[in-house]
């Protein structure tokens, strides 16, 4: 990335180095804060994607031989790197997403997590072994590396989504090229230069630039062996079977619609703290965000009353301002976008009990991409606001009669990524664990962000693919296993000889 005087030129990262070639076509990169563009992104054609495939396949077989050890000595070093540089790291996210600091520190940190786990591959590693499954005969398993793969990221994590996976599949032995989102691109060159600090070799690990064009180049790509993708359900879908039908192993995490369960025994303070923070955190544009607060009529009033009363106290700001708690949403289409909700909800029916339109910004809103938090009460499943993914500060408030309306609610909806239950009672609480029809389940907890150790993945809409990302499944996701049958003669006892042409079984 350079400065000039026309502001910070994003330019690809491969092989080791800065993208020297021209580019064809280029994107603006913005301060959400400011509305102000403050630099620009090139945006890959086929040549480019080439270039960084043949750059990964090139070093391919070098990494995979790479011992385990040595592997790990620059996991360990890049971890080092970016611990140090964490602060830099989330102001690049800050200026460029609209996040306020601390949560983008927050998101280095989960990352991070996901290269803690990496740095125990040798572990992750080890393949299976069977003596004598025969007379003489042993058999045992080796996991190995794919190839090139690639990471396609959404814009709401620019650092932590692309570290669900290239820590893994670097470990792994894979060589890796990312092509994040154009709207936040500097993270992920920051990334690479920590790469590179850290001595990975060239060519392991590479950055495209790109809408489009780019991820159809990876998609058809014949020396591309995987994809992981991250983002909207329509283009998940789009890219498992696009991926699929080139011959690859694809894991397409898509869109959310998070609800909330509370139940009339819950604690209505925390379940009213986790509503507002899991729903106005980064501007409810995180995956896991709570969109949907399904409670039990008889608390509805009072659950809506402690959330309304929190609300009117957050403090909406640019992200560089350390008093801000929220900042602004991404883009101006985006912004216009989620406030249209409002209104259609309002014509649908339902109540707007809180108008983000209208909640102050720090030192004034300027032209940035502002909207304060929103509450939505009476919402009917119906509702366009209920149906779609709004990815914005938005709750709505459904009002279920029991546990068996909310649940049934919760299953019949077409997402599945993330839910939480609210309630005192042990045994609704493992009901619903069993019960629902989602991948990740938090029990009075809000934003159930797996561990790095276990796997981060929904279900039904939410993924396309078998795989959810890191975590174990993610280094099954990223390797392949050879099963292998050996026999070595005893020296001092050959086996009677012979040819049989039977087919082979165990004695
Ligand atoms: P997006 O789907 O618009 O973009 C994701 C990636 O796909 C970007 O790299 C983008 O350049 C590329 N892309 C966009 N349009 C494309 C097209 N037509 N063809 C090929 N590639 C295309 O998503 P976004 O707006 O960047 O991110 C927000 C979305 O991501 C939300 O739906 C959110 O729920 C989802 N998300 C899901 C998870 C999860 O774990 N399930 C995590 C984070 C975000």
């Amino acid at each position: 990335m350079e400065e000039n005087g026309m502001g910070k030129h994003v330019t690809h990262w491969i092989g080791g180095a800065a993208h020297e070639g021209p580019s064809e076509r280029r994107g603006d990169v913005y301060n959400p804060a400011s509305g102000r563009v403050t630099g620009t992104v090139d945006l890959a054609g086929p040549k480019e994607v080439d270039a960084a495939v043949a750059a990964a396949r090139a070093a391919f077989l070098g990494w995979r031989d790479t011992s385990l050890s040595k592997r790990t000595q620059i996991l360990f070093r890049f971890r080092e790197l970016l611990n140090n540089d964490k602060d830099r790291l989330a102001a690049l996210i800050s200026a460029e997403h609209g996040k306020v600091h601390s949560d983008a520190l927050g998101e280095v940190s989960r990352g991070l997590e996901v290269v803690d786990f990496a740095c125990g591959i040798p572990h992750l590693l080890k393949g299976g072994y069977s003596e004598n499954v025969s007379t003489g005969v042993d058999a045992y398993s080796i996991p190995q590396p794919l190839g090139v793969v690639t990471g396609i990221t959404p814009f709401n994590f620019p650092a932590m989504v692309p570290m669900w996976m290239f820590p893994v599949a670097i470990a792994c032995g894979n060589t890796f090229v990312l092509k994040p989102s154009e709207k936040d691109p500097s993270a992920s060159v920051a990334l690479a230069e920590l790469w590179a600090g850290a001595g990975l070799p060239d060519g392991v690990f590479n950055v495209v630039h790109g809408d489009k064009t780019a991820v159809d180049a990876l998609l058809e790509h014949p020396d591309v062996a995987a994809v992981s993708f991250v983002g909207s359900t329509p283009i998940a879908r789009y890219v498992y079977r696009t991926a699929a039908e080139h011959g690859k192993r694809v894991q397409a995490l898509g869109g959310a619609k998070n609800h909330m369960v509370v139940l009339p025994d819950a604690d209505l303070d925390l379940a009213a703290d986790a509503a507002v923070s899991a729903g106005f955190g980064s501007a409810g544009e995180r995956c896991m965000a709570i969109s949907a607060v399904a409670v039990v009529e008889s608390v509805a009033d009072e659950l809506v009353a402690r959330i309304r009363e929190r609300v009117s106290r957050l403090r909406v700001g640019p992200g560089d301002d350390d008093r801000s708690e929220m900042g602004p949403l991404v883009t101006r289409e985006h912004r216009d976008r989620v406030a249209s909700y409002l209104e259609s909800g309002v014509r649908e029916g339902a109540t707007l009990a809180v108008d983000g339109r209208v909640h102050p910004v720090l030192g004034g809103a300027s032209d940035g991409f502002w909207l304060g938090p929103s509450l939505l009460d009476h919402v009917g499943p119906e509702m366009s606001c209920y149906r779609d993914e709004i990815f914005g500060p938005v709750l709505s408030v459904v009002r279920v009669e029991d546990y068996d309306e909310a649940v049934r609610l919760v299953n019949d909806n077409p997402y599945g990524n993330g839910t939480a239950i609210f309630t005192n009672d042990g045994g609704a609480a493992r009901r619903f664990q069993n019960e629902v029809q989602v991948g990740m389940v938090g029990i009075n907890v809000p934003i159930p962000v797996p561990m790095a150790y276990y796997s981060f993945g929904g279900w039904k809409q939410s993924l396309f693919g078998d795989s959810h990302a890191h975590g174990t499944e993610g280094v099954h996701f990223y390797t392949r296993t050879k099963a292998v049958t050996a026999r070595w003669t005893d020296p001092g006892h050959r086996p009677e000889g012979g040819v049989n042409l039977g087919f082979p079984t165990n004695g």
